[in-house]
């Protein structure tokens, strides 16, 4: 269990100097306890009770991080069973299986899409992560003319699947700077893939026909020296894959039985060779604890659902998405353009920017700090009232962007018009529509 604010406490040095950005140490240790500070904000711990804490505080499920640059992402970190409890930490890995039998034009074509999958969606990008390079064809020569080619069309984070050593040895040689999930440490060679592992500082998948096997390995494997590792229990169906899934969750998060205390690897590739059926447990995996999926195919229609289930999944339940707050300028905007206001929620933001581009006519719109409330929620919390509306226009600089003094405020704040009047002293304040699909008509009549 991870240690209390008062047991943390006890190993700080109580001078309650400030330096970490808090004016005590019982209220560093309160943050540190509950996720909000990290330990290396404050100077004067001792490496010896820095590592005690590290130790006493390390999520039950193990962080492993995969991969380098912009397609570098970790996994496990988790704490909880449901997400309401708390939240998911790492989202799943999304891994597209590339064999080696197939010709090189099929897989310039699978590195092609790879690379083009990629969607915006309320501020965030979303895109695949991993490729899973498989050795079927039994030539080491088609492998590393493979991963060769991977590593130079796709920047994407790599697994390496292969059962020779030798071979797996030499694809090293070209991929190692991308730091590559190994495939896979067995009962059988996983003294080999240890000495991999450690020589190219790679994370290893541990792969056991079950449980039992699975926990016996990861112990070998940490007494090898290796701390990054991924499971995968070689179940045969979905259900299976499912009921492993649960069964390791809960031996880590509940019993805290630290050899299954790592993230998973999921293969829906191998359970099913519909693509409906593939996608479709994918999801659910999502929601039911895989750290990493390997797909056999990438096609939008599939691919997106399961990239916007994934953030939805792994956002935080506690923090509303926020954009930041500032003059965002719509369609090249000019001294004569409206200025609309609203709050900083993202998906508020998203719909009215939406409906302000369709527009077409250039406009400002000043996204005001509601902390990610929406702007009824935030009016009655007291984050958008005139008062502080009005500070926030004045600090904003829109006064010298624009010739008139015209402010349009959402519908929904129509109350607080008579108010701003007073803030906004010269400024005519102008009650725009409730709805965002009505934004572009209103735009449109709009006069300076
Ligand atoms: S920097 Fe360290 S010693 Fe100073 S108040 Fe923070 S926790 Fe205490």
């Amino acid at each position: 269990m991870s240690p209390t604010g008062i047991e943390i406490y006890k190993f700080l040095p109580r001078t309650n100097c400030g330096e970490c950005g808090v004016p005590t140490c019982l209220a560093f240790a309160m943050s540190l306890a509950g996720g909000r500070a990290e330990l290396s904000s404050c100077p004067y711990v001792s490496e010896e009770t820095k590592l005690k804490l590290e130790e006493a505080s390390a999520p039950p499920v193990r962080t492993v991080s995969i991969g380098t640059g912009i397609y570098s992402f970790k996994i496990g970190g988790e704490t909880v069973m449901h997400r309401h409890e708390k939240r998911f930490e790492h989202q799943s890995g999304i891994a597209l299986l590339l064999s080696d039998n197939l010709t090189e034009t099929e897989q310039n074509t699978k590195l092609t899409a790879f690379n083009s999958f990629q969607y915006k969606r309320v501020g965030a990008i979303l895109k695949p992560d991993m490729l899973a390079l498989r050795a079927d064809s039994g030539s080491s020569e088609k492998y590393l003319k493979l991963v060769k080619l991977a590593a130079e069309k796709c920047q994407a984070s790599l697994m390496l699947i292969c059962a020779n050593t030798t071979v797996l040895d030499e694809s090293l040689k070209i991929c190692a700077e991308r730091k590559p999930l190994l495939y896979a440490a067995t009962a059988e060679n996983s003294n080999e893939m240890a000495e991999l592992a450690k020589k190219y500082n790679c994370p290893l998948v541990a792969k056991a026909k079950n449980l039992t096997d699975l926990a016996e390995l990861t112990i070998k494997l940490q007494s090898l020296g290796i701390k990054d590792i991924v499971l995968d229990s070689s179940p045969a169906s979905f259900k299976q894959t499912l009921a492993d899934n649960i069964a390791i969750r809960r031996a880590a998060i509940l019993k805290k039985f630290r050899p299954l205390g790592f993230p998973v690897i999921n293969f829906p590739c191998l359970i099913t060779s519909d693509h409906m059926k593939e996608s479709l447990f994918a999801s659910i995996l999502t929601a039911k604890y895989a750290g990493i999926l390997v797909l056999s195919d990438f096609r939008g229609e599939t691919l997106f659902p399961l990239l916007v289930a994934r953030m939805n999944l792994y956002t935080d339940p506690q923090r509303p998405l926020a954009t930041t707050e500032g003059i965002y300028e719509i369609n090249n905007p000019d001294a004569n353009s409206p200025v609309m206001l609203t709050c900083n929620f993202s998906l508020t933001y998203f719909i009215v920017a939406g409906e302000m581009e369709t527009s077409r006519v250039p406009c400002y719109l000043l996204i005001k700090d509601t902390e990610g409330l929406s702007v009824m929620t935030a009016w009655a919390a007291g984050k958008f009232g005139a008062d502080t509306i009005g500070k926030f226009v004045k600090n904003s600089g829109i006064a010298g962007k624009v010739n008139h003094r015209k402010l349009i405020i959402p519908g929904y704040a129509s109350m607080e018009s008579g108010g701003l009047e007073e803030e906004l002293s010269g400024w005519e304040i102008m009650v725009g529509p409730r709805e965002a699909a009505h934004i572009p008509a209103y735009l449109k009549q709009f006069k300076p």
